[in-house]
Protein backbone atom coordinates (compact mmCIF):
# COMPACT_ATOMS: atom_id res chain seq x y z
CA UNK A 1 0.00 0.00 0.00
CA UNK A 2 0.92 3.65 -0.95
CA UNK A 3 -0.28 6.31 1.03
CA UNK A 4 0.21 10.03 0.06
CA UNK A 5 -0.75 13.29 2.28
CA UNK A 6 0.29 16.67 3.06
CA UNK A 7 0.51 15.89 7.23
CA UNK A 8 1.14 12.64 8.72
CA UNK A 9 1.04 12.52 12.45
CA UNK A 10 3.01 9.32 13.65
CA UNK A 11 0.64 8.06 17.26
CA UNK A 12 -2.57 8.99 18.09
CA UNK A 13 -2.59 9.76 21.95
CA UNK A 14 -4.03 12.79 23.28
CA UNK A 15 -1.35 14.59 21.80
CA UNK A 16 -1.51 13.42 18.08
CA UNK A 17 -5.17 13.52 18.14
CA UNK A 18 -5.50 17.35 19.29
CA UNK A 19 -2.88 18.11 16.97
CA UNK A 20 -4.94 16.21 13.87
CA UNK A 21 -7.93 17.98 14.97
CA UNK A 22 -6.38 21.44 15.01
CA UNK A 23 -4.90 20.91 11.71
CA UNK A 24 -8.01 19.11 9.99
CA UNK A 25 -10.10 21.88 11.56
CA UNK A 26 -7.58 24.56 9.59
CA UNK A 27 -8.14 23.06 6.39
CA UNK A 28 -4.78 20.51 6.02
CA UNK A 29 -4.86 16.96 4.89
CA UNK A 30 -4.21 14.79 7.76
CA UNK A 31 -3.22 11.08 8.38
CA UNK A 32 -2.59 9.50 11.88
CA UNK A 33 -0.48 6.39 11.81
CA UNK A 34 -1.68 4.46 15.26
CA UNK A 35 -1.50 0.37 15.53
CA UNK A 36 -4.11 0.38 18.17
CA UNK A 37 -7.49 1.94 19.27
CA UNK A 38 -6.34 6.11 19.20
CA UNK A 39 -6.23 7.03 22.97
CA UNK A 40 -5.70 3.87 24.27
CA UNK A 41 -1.77 4.41 25.61
CA UNK A 42 -0.95 6.71 28.37
CA UNK A 43 -3.82 9.24 27.35
CA UNK A 44 -6.21 6.57 28.51
CA UNK A 45 -5.46 5.32 32.13
CA UNK A 46 -4.57 8.62 33.56
CA UNK A 47 -5.93 10.98 36.50
CA UNK A 48 -7.77 13.48 34.17
CA UNK A 49 -6.82 16.18 35.72
CA UNK A 50 -5.88 19.74 33.57
CA UNK A 51 -3.92 20.57 36.14
CA UNK A 52 -2.41 24.13 35.09
CA UNK A 53 -1.40 24.89 39.14
CA UNK A 54 1.52 21.69 38.40
CA UNK A 55 4.21 24.19 37.40
CA UNK A 56 6.88 22.66 39.62
CA UNK A 57 9.03 19.83 37.61
CA UNK A 58 9.22 16.00 39.21
CA UNK A 59 13.56 17.15 39.46
CA UNK A 60 13.32 19.63 42.46
CA UNK A 61 16.25 19.81 45.21
CA UNK A 62 13.80 18.37 48.07
CA UNK A 63 13.32 15.07 45.50
CA UNK A 64 17.40 15.15 44.73
CA UNK A 65 18.08 15.27 48.35
CA UNK A 66 15.13 12.60 49.26
CA UNK A 67 16.37 10.43 46.13
CA UNK A 68 18.15 7.26 47.24
CA UNK A 69 15.56 6.52 49.83
CA UNK A 70 12.45 7.19 47.51
CA UNK A 71 14.24 4.98 44.53
CA UNK A 72 14.82 2.10 46.97
CA UNK A 73 11.91 2.19 49.72
CA UNK A 74 9.14 -0.51 48.51
CA UNK A 75 6.56 1.52 49.84
CA UNK A 76 7.78 4.78 48.39
CA UNK A 77 5.85 6.58 45.74
CA UNK A 78 8.91 6.20 43.49
CA UNK A 79 10.24 3.34 42.59
CA UNK A 80 13.09 1.51 40.00
CA UNK A 81 13.30 -1.92 38.43
CA UNK A 82 17.09 -2.32 39.94
CA UNK A 83 17.61 -4.64 35.83
CA UNK A 84 16.82 -1.40 34.48
CA UNK A 85 18.94 0.37 36.58
CA UNK A 86 21.98 0.35 34.11
CA UNK A 87 20.02 1.09 30.95
CA UNK A 88 18.34 4.32 33.19
CA UNK A 89 22.01 5.82 34.41
CA UNK A 90 22.20 8.38 31.45
CA UNK A 91 18.36 9.44 32.16
CA UNK A 92 18.80 9.80 35.77
CA UNK A 93 22.22 11.59 35.87
CA UNK A 94 20.57 14.01 33.68
CA UNK A 95 17.32 13.82 36.02
CA UNK A 96 19.68 14.71 39.06
CA UNK A 97 21.50 17.42 37.53
CA UNK A 98 17.78 19.12 36.47
CA UNK A 99 17.21 18.97 39.74
CA UNK A 100 19.18 21.17 41.16
CA UNK A 101 17.99 24.66 42.45
CA UNK A 102 18.49 27.21 39.27
CA UNK A 103 17.50 24.33 36.90
CA UNK A 104 14.63 23.56 38.22
CA UNK A 105 13.38 27.03 38.78
CA UNK A 106 14.55 26.84 35.36
CA UNK A 107 12.36 24.21 33.92
CA UNK A 108 9.53 25.19 36.19
CA UNK A 109 9.32 29.13 34.18
CA UNK A 110 8.38 26.96 31.29
CA UNK A 111 6.21 24.63 32.74
CA UNK A 112 4.65 27.57 33.41
CA UNK A 113 4.76 29.56 30.54
CA UNK A 114 3.50 25.98 28.61
CA UNK A 115 0.56 25.53 31.14
CA UNK A 116 -1.04 29.45 31.30
CA UNK A 117 -3.52 28.94 27.95
CA UNK A 118 -4.23 25.12 29.08
CA UNK A 119 -7.29 25.38 30.43
CA UNK A 120 -8.70 27.96 28.20
CA UNK A 121 -7.45 25.61 25.61
CA UNK A 122 -9.03 22.58 26.76
CA UNK A 123 -12.27 23.75 27.12
CA UNK A 124 -11.69 24.92 22.98
CA UNK A 125 -10.97 21.61 22.40
CA UNK A 126 -14.09 19.90 24.51
CA UNK A 127 -16.08 22.43 22.31
CA UNK A 128 -15.01 21.00 18.87
CA UNK A 129 -15.49 17.60 19.74
CA UNK A 130 -18.76 17.80 21.14
CA UNK A 131 -17.39 17.00 24.76
CA UNK A 132 -18.22 19.47 27.39
CA UNK A 133 -20.27 17.12 29.12
CA UNK A 134 -16.78 15.25 30.27
CA UNK A 135 -15.67 18.52 31.84
CA UNK A 136 -15.31 18.76 35.15
CA UNK A 137 -14.62 22.32 37.38
CA UNK A 138 -14.69 21.57 41.00
CA UNK A 139 -10.82 22.08 41.48
CA UNK A 140 -8.50 20.19 42.84
CA UNK A 141 -7.02 19.26 46.34
CA UNK A 142 -3.73 18.57 47.61
CA UNK A 143 -3.46 17.12 50.98
CA UNK A 144 -1.29 17.03 53.75
CA UNK A 145 -1.11 14.43 56.71
CA UNK A 146 1.27 16.56 59.36
CA UNK A 147 1.61 20.48 59.66
CA UNK A 148 5.43 19.25 59.33
CA UNK A 149 4.54 18.17 55.86
CA UNK A 150 2.56 21.23 54.93
CA UNK A 151 6.05 23.44 55.83
CA UNK A 152 7.85 21.21 54.02
CA UNK A 153 6.32 22.06 50.81
CA UNK A 154 6.86 25.66 51.67
CA UNK A 155 9.22 26.27 48.53
CA UNK A 156 6.74 24.56 45.91
CA UNK A 157 4.21 26.52 47.40
CA UNK A 158 6.53 29.99 46.88
CA UNK A 159 7.27 28.98 43.51
CA UNK A 160 3.94 28.46 42.59
CA UNK A 161 2.91 31.98 43.80
CA UNK A 162 5.94 33.63 41.84
CA UNK A 163 4.19 32.53 39.00
CA UNK A 164 1.00 33.63 39.45
CA UNK A 165 -0.95 30.16 40.60
CA UNK A 166 -3.99 30.81 42.35
CA UNK A 167 -4.03 28.49 45.61
CA UNK A 168 -5.78 28.68 48.72
CA UNK A 169 -4.97 27.52 52.16
CA UNK A 170 -7.32 25.02 53.78
CA UNK A 171 -7.34 23.67 57.71
CA UNK A 172 -7.89 20.31 58.29
CA UNK A 173 -11.52 21.64 58.92
CA UNK A 174 -11.79 23.31 56.32
CA UNK A 175 -10.62 20.36 54.11
CA UNK A 176 -13.10 18.23 56.02
CA UNK A 177 -16.11 20.53 55.13
CA UNK A 178 -15.03 20.08 51.34
CA UNK A 179 -14.42 16.62 51.48
CA UNK A 180 -16.22 14.85 54.34
CA UNK A 181 -15.50 11.86 52.90
CA UNK A 182 -12.01 11.72 53.43
CA UNK A 183 -9.93 10.91 57.18
CA UNK A 184 -8.73 13.74 58.84
CA UNK A 185 -5.07 15.36 57.06
CA UNK A 186 -4.15 17.41 59.94
CA UNK A 187 -1.95 19.16 58.16
CA UNK A 188 -4.73 20.69 55.35
CA UNK A 189 -4.75 21.29 52.46
CA UNK A 190 -3.50 23.89 49.34
CA UNK A 191 -6.94 24.12 46.93
CA UNK A 192 -7.01 25.11 43.33
CA UNK A 193 -9.86 26.53 43.18
CA UNK A 194 -10.23 26.77 39.09
CA UNK A 195 -8.79 23.36 38.34
CA UNK A 196 -10.83 21.21 35.44
CA UNK A 197 -11.00 17.63 35.67
CA UNK A 198 -12.10 15.14 32.87
CA UNK A 199 -14.48 12.58 34.20
CA UNK A 200 -13.25 9.86 31.59
CA UNK A 201 -10.32 10.89 30.14
CA UNK A 202 -10.92 7.18 27.63
CA UNK A 203 -14.52 8.06 26.54
CA UNK A 204 -12.39 11.90 25.57
CA UNK A 205 -10.37 9.80 23.75
CA UNK A 206 -13.30 8.38 21.76
CA UNK A 207 -15.00 11.99 21.38
CA UNK A 208 -11.49 13.75 19.95
CA UNK A 209 -10.78 10.54 17.62
CA UNK A 210 -14.81 10.99 15.86
CA UNK A 211 -14.51 14.72 15.79
CA UNK A 212 -11.32 14.16 13.87
CA UNK A 213 -12.01 11.74 11.94
CA UNK A 214 -15.60 14.18 11.20
CA UNK A 215 -13.19 16.64 10.08
CA UNK A 216 -11.48 14.32 7.61
CA UNK A 217 -8.20 12.91 9.36
CA UNK A 218 -7.73 9.27 8.12
CA UNK A 219 -6.62 6.79 10.28
CA UNK A 220 -4.04 4.27 9.08
CA UNK A 221 -4.23 1.30 12.00
CA UNK A 222 -0.57 0.48 11.46
CA UNK A 223 3.27 1.54 12.99
CA UNK A 224 5.41 3.82 11.35
CA UNK A 225 8.80 1.34 10.99
CA UNK A 226 11.16 3.85 9.67
CA UNK A 227 11.54 7.74 8.91
CA UNK A 228 13.36 8.84 6.09
CA UNK A 229 13.64 12.56 4.84
CA UNK A 230 13.43 12.15 0.49
CA UNK A 231 14.06 15.53 -1.04
CA UNK A 232 11.29 17.81 0.17
CA UNK A 233 9.10 14.77 1.09
CA UNK A 234 9.22 12.73 4.35
CA UNK A 235 8.95 8.74 3.31
CA UNK A 236 7.61 6.35 6.46
CA UNK A 237 7.78 2.87 6.42
CA UNK A 238 4.43 1.44 7.97
CA UNK A 239 3.17 -2.19 8.81
CA UNK A 240 1.63 -2.44 5.37
CA UNK A 241 3.61 -0.10 2.91
CA UNK A 242 4.59 3.36 2.78
CA UNK A 243 3.29 6.85 3.15
CA UNK A 244 4.33 9.99 1.55
CA UNK A 245 4.14 13.31 3.69
CA UNK A 246 5.15 16.69 3.02
CA UNK A 247 5.03 16.92 6.94
CA UNK A 248 5.53 14.35 8.97
CA UNK A 249 5.13 14.60 13.70
CA UNK A 250 6.13 12.58 15.85
CA UNK A 251 4.02 12.20 18.92
CA UNK A 252 4.24 8.52 20.05
CA UNK A 253 4.62 9.71 23.09
CA UNK A 254 7.34 7.35 25.02
CA UNK A 255 7.91 5.46 21.86
CA UNK A 256 8.93 8.75 20.08
CA UNK A 257 12.67 8.42 20.84
CA UNK A 258 13.92 5.99 17.97
CA UNK A 259 11.72 8.24 15.60
CA UNK A 260 13.81 11.09 16.66
CA UNK A 261 16.68 10.16 16.15
CA UNK A 262 15.84 8.85 12.98
CA UNK A 263 14.71 12.30 12.13
CA UNK A 264 18.44 13.96 12.97
CA UNK A 265 17.34 14.37 16.89
CA UNK A 266 18.82 12.70 20.22
CA UNK A 267 16.70 13.28 22.70
CA UNK A 268 17.22 11.63 26.12
CA UNK A 269 13.63 10.30 26.64
CA UNK A 270 12.66 7.47 28.82
CA UNK A 271 9.61 6.52 30.46
CA UNK A 272 8.02 7.03 33.97
CA UNK A 273 5.71 4.31 34.51
CA UNK A 274 2.29 5.15 36.47
CA UNK A 275 -0.65 2.88 37.50
CA UNK A 276 -4.32 2.72 38.31
CA UNK A 277 -6.50 1.07 40.00
CA UNK A 278 -10.91 1.41 40.08
CA UNK A 279 -13.51 0.53 42.10
CA UNK A 280 -16.86 0.76 40.32
CA UNK A 281 -19.04 2.68 42.24
CA UNK A 282 -22.11 5.07 41.38
CA UNK A 283 -21.07 7.93 44.04
CA UNK A 284 -17.48 8.49 44.45
CA UNK A 285 -16.37 8.86 47.98
CA UNK A 286 -14.57 12.29 46.92
CA UNK A 287 -15.83 15.11 44.20
CA UNK A 288 -13.02 16.25 42.99
CA UNK A 289 -9.54 14.77 41.90
CA UNK A 290 -8.10 14.74 45.41
CA UNK A 291 -3.47 14.01 46.05
CA UNK A 292 -2.71 12.92 49.05
CA UNK A 293 1.05 14.28 48.43
CA UNK A 294 3.10 11.66 50.07
CA UNK A 295 1.36 8.97 48.09
CA UNK A 296 1.97 9.86 44.68
CA UNK A 297 -1.31 9.15 43.41
CA UNK A 298 -4.78 11.03 43.39
CA UNK A 299 -7.94 10.08 43.99
CA UNK A 300 -9.99 10.94 41.20
CA UNK A 301 -14.18 10.75 40.91
CA UNK A 302 -15.16 9.46 37.47
CA UNK A 303 -17.84 8.11 35.68
CA UNK A 304 -19.50 5.18 37.43
CA UNK A 305 -15.98 4.43 39.61
CA UNK A 306 -13.06 5.94 41.82
CA UNK A 307 -9.88 5.69 39.68
CA UNK A 308 -6.79 6.02 41.40
CA UNK A 309 -4.00 6.80 39.55
CA UNK A 310 -0.26 7.79 39.92
CA UNK A 311 3.33 6.69 41.49
CA UNK A 312 6.37 6.49 39.89
CA UNK A 313 8.22 3.03 38.17
CA UNK A 314 11.45 3.44 36.49
CA UNK A 315 11.79 0.87 34.60
CA UNK A 316 11.41 1.03 30.66
CA UNK A 317 8.80 0.32 28.41
CA UNK A 318 8.85 -3.63 28.02
CA UNK A 319 8.44 -5.28 31.70
CA UNK A 320 5.42 -6.33 32.48
CA UNK A 321 3.31 -4.25 35.39
CA UNK A 322 4.86 -4.88 38.93
CA UNK A 323 1.80 -6.55 40.93
CA UNK A 324 3.97 -5.05 44.04
CA UNK A 325 3.08 -1.28 42.70
CA UNK A 326 -0.37 -2.16 42.20
CA UNK A 327 -0.76 -3.71 45.84
CA UNK A 328 0.80 -0.31 47.00
CA UNK A 329 -2.11 1.89 45.33
CA UNK A 330 -4.92 -0.49 46.57
CA UNK A 331 -3.76 -0.12 50.12
CA UNK A 332 -2.63 3.40 50.10
CA UNK A 333 -6.60 4.05 48.73
CA UNK A 334 -8.27 1.99 51.11
CA UNK A 335 -6.05 3.29 54.11
CA UNK A 336 -8.02 6.53 53.22
CA UNK A 337 -11.16 4.72 52.15
CA UNK A 338 -11.84 1.38 53.94
CA UNK A 339 -14.83 0.73 52.82
CA UNK A 340 -13.52 0.46 49.28
CA UNK A 341 -14.09 -3.41 47.85
CA UNK A 342 -11.64 -5.14 45.52
CA UNK A 343 -10.66 -2.86 42.38
CA UNK A 344 -12.92 -3.37 39.09
CA UNK A 345 -9.46 -3.09 36.81
CA UNK A 346 -5.96 -2.39 37.36
CA UNK A 347 -4.17 -0.20 34.17
CA UNK A 348 -0.21 0.44 33.63
CA UNK A 349 0.48 2.93 31.32
CA UNK A 350 3.87 4.94 30.43
CA UNK A 351 4.47 8.54 30.70
CA UNK A 352 6.88 9.93 27.95
CA UNK A 353 9.18 11.60 30.47
CA UNK A 354 12.07 14.39 29.81
CA UNK A 355 14.84 14.53 32.37
CA UNK A 356 13.71 17.96 33.17
CA UNK A 357 9.75 17.31 32.41
CA UNK A 358 9.76 19.70 29.78
CA UNK A 359 8.64 18.10 26.70
CA UNK A 360 9.70 18.91 23.29
CA UNK A 361 7.81 20.50 20.79
CA UNK A 362 9.41 22.16 17.90
CA UNK A 363 10.82 21.36 14.48
CA UNK A 364 13.74 18.17 14.01
CA UNK A 365 17.31 19.75 14.23
CA UNK A 366 17.59 17.67 10.88
CA UNK A 367 14.69 19.75 8.93
CA UNK A 368 11.71 21.20 9.71
CA UNK A 369 9.25 19.42 7.68
CA UNK A 370 9.78 17.19 10.54
CA UNK A 371 7.81 18.19 14.01
CA UNK A 372 8.46 16.44 17.33
CA UNK A 373 5.94 16.78 20.08
CA UNK A 374 6.56 14.19 22.66
CA UNK A 375 7.70 14.19 25.88
CA UNK A 376 4.93 15.72 28.24
CA UNK A 377 5.24 13.10 30.94
CA UNK A 378 2.83 14.08 33.95
CA UNK A 379 1.16 17.18 32.13
CA UNK A 380 0.31 15.40 28.71
CA UNK A 381 -3.09 15.32 29.34
CA UNK A 382 -3.41 18.88 30.48
CA UNK A 383 -0.70 20.16 27.57
CA UNK A 384 -2.17 18.61 24.47
CA UNK A 385 -4.41 21.56 23.13
CA UNK A 386 -1.87 24.17 23.91
CA UNK A 387 0.91 21.92 22.12
CA UNK A 388 -1.97 21.15 18.79
CA UNK A 389 -1.87 24.91 18.63
CA UNK A 390 1.90 25.18 18.40
CA UNK A 391 2.55 22.54 16.44
CA UNK A 392 -0.72 23.76 14.03
CA UNK A 393 1.20 27.04 13.75
CA UNK A 394 5.07 25.73 13.03
CA UNK A 395 2.54 23.79 10.42
CA UNK A 396 1.69 26.79 8.63
CA UNK A 397 4.49 28.68 9.45
CA UNK A 398 2.79 31.25 11.85
CA UNK A 399 5.07 30.79 14.35
CA UNK A 400 8.80 31.64 14.56
CA UNK A 401 10.88 28.56 15.70
CA UNK A 402 13.04 31.06 17.78
CA UNK A 403 10.24 31.58 20.26
CA UNK A 404 9.93 27.72 21.32
CA UNK A 405 12.98 27.91 23.98
CA UNK A 406 10.75 29.46 26.37
CA UNK A 407 8.79 26.19 26.74
CA UNK A 408 10.57 23.48 24.91
CA UNK A 409 13.46 21.16 24.74
C1 LIG B 1 -0.82 7.05 36.03
C2 LIG B 1 -0.76 8.29 35.18
C3 LIG B 1 -1.47 9.42 35.56
C4 LIG B 1 -1.43 10.58 34.79
N1 LIG B 1 -2.19 11.66 35.16
C5 LIG B 1 -2.19 12.76 34.38
C6 LIG B 1 -3.02 13.86 34.69
O1 LIG B 1 -3.83 13.82 35.63
N2 LIG B 1 -2.96 14.98 33.91
C7 LIG B 1 -2.10 15.05 32.84
O2 LIG B 1 -2.04 16.09 32.20
N3 LIG B 1 -1.33 14.00 32.48
C8 LIG B 1 -1.35 12.86 33.22
N4 LIG B 1 -0.58 11.80 32.88
C9 LIG B 1 0.33 11.92 31.72
C10 LIG B 1 -0.41 11.77 30.40
O3 LIG B 1 -1.28 10.66 30.45
C11 LIG B 1 0.61 11.60 29.28
O4 LIG B 1 1.59 12.62 29.33
C12 LIG B 1 -0.08 11.70 27.92
O5 LIG B 1 -1.12 10.75 27.85
C13 LIG B 1 0.90 11.48 26.79
O6 LIG B 1 0.18 11.51 25.60
P1 LIG B 1 0.83 11.02 24.23
O7 LIG B 1 -0.17 11.21 23.19
O8 LIG B 1 2.18 11.68 24.10
O9 LIG B 1 1.17 9.47 24.51
P2 LIG B 1 0.21 8.18 24.42
O10 LIG B 1 -1.15 8.41 24.94
O11 LIG B 1 0.97 7.05 25.05
O12 LIG B 1 0.07 7.96 22.86
C14 LIG B 1 1.16 7.60 22.06
C15 LIG B 1 0.60 6.74 20.95
O13 LIG B 1 1.62 6.48 19.99
C16 LIG B 1 1.43 5.20 19.48
N5 LIG B 1 2.68 4.73 18.91
C17 LIG B 1 3.81 4.35 19.55
N6 LIG B 1 4.77 3.99 18.66
C18 LIG B 1 4.22 4.17 17.44
C19 LIG B 1 4.71 3.99 16.11
N7 LIG B 1 5.95 3.55 15.87
N8 LIG B 1 3.88 4.25 15.07
C20 LIG B 1 2.62 4.72 15.28
N9 LIG B 1 2.11 4.92 16.52
C21 LIG B 1 2.91 4.65 17.58
C22 LIG B 1 0.97 4.38 20.69
O14 LIG B 1 0.26 3.21 20.28
C23 LIG B 1 0.11 5.38 21.44
O15 LIG B 1 -1.26 5.24 21.16
C24 LIG B 1 -0.62 10.62 33.62
C25 LIG B 1 0.06 9.46 33.21
C26 LIG B 1 -0.01 8.30 33.97
C27 LIG B 1 0.71 7.08 33.49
Amino acid sequence: MQEATEVAIIGGGVIGLAIALQLATGGREVMVIEPNEPGSGASYGNAGTIADYAVIPVGTPAVLRNLPSLLFDRDSPLAIRRSALPALMPWLLRFAWQSQPAQAARNAAKLARLLSGASEAWRELAGEAGATDLMRQNGCLYLYASADAFHAAASEIALRKRHGIEQAFLTAAEVAALEPGLPAFEGGGVFFPDALHLSDPGEMMRRLANAAASAGVRFLRTKAEALVRTGAAVHLRIGTGEVWARTVVIAAGAHSKQLAAQAGDRVPLDTERGYHVEFDMEQPPVSRPVCPTARGFYLVPMQHRLRVAGTVELGGLTAPPDPRRIALLERGARELLPSLGSPARTWLGFRPSMPDSVPVIRPSRGGDNVILAFGHGHLGLTLAPATARIVADLVTGRTDPANLVAFSN
